[in-house]
């Protein structure tokens, strides 16, 4: 069975589409692939794109730390040589310190969502505790709909669901070295 690539993830993918742009996705899979170092050139072919283009995505990569390069003199014609190495654990890194946060962000979300004491209008965003929504008589101040109780157990579960699934994948990228 062949390895499983990192950027099988739905957390990589995204994170390499926003970070590298279109193409790294397939250029961080070639490399991880080829294992060793490699010239922009030899990225170039395999992917038959321009040797501008996959530089444009090597240097996006290289601000953001994931793609690191080697510069030599070439003895003949006296020229410079690049070869690059991606970091898989520098992506890792930055997406799990990210992601971090994200968890955050929807365990609270999800804690409001099972709260009883919260009244959420049933047309605009509007979201108050139980005893000013009973000062309006349950009716919304900015639009006039009804509120109704924020206890929402399938919006829970959607959000158990997004929870684990990254969690899961970030458990996956722990691991990447
Ligand atoms: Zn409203």
């Amino acid at each position: 069975m062949a390895k499983k690539s990192i950027v099988d993830l739905v957390l990589v993918k995204d994170f390499l589409d926003t970070v590298g742009g279109p193409d790294a996705i397939t250029l961080v899979k070639i490399c991880e692939n080829k294992k060793k170092q490699f010239t922009d050139e030899e990225i170039a072919k395999k992917m038959k794109k321009k040797v501008t283009e996959i530089r444009t995505t090597l240097n996006r990569l290289h601000y953001r730390g994931i793609a690191v390069y080697q510069k030599s003199r070439n003895q003949k014609t006296g020229w410079y040589n690049y070869t690059w190495e991606i970091k898989k654990d520098r992506i890792a890194a930055l997406i799990l310190e990210k992601e971090k946060e994200t968890v955050e962000k929807l365990v609270k979300k999800r804690n409001l969502e099972s709260d009883y004491n919260h009244f959420d209008c049933t047309k605009c965003s509007e979201r108050m505790p139980f005893e000013v929504a009973a000062e309006y008589n349950f009716t919304c101040p900015s639009c006039g709909s009804q509120m109704s109780n924020a206890n929402d157990p399938k919006k829970q579960k959607e959000l158990d669901n997004q929870i684990k699934k990254i969690k899961g994948e970030m458990e996956i990228l722990a691991k990447v070295q």
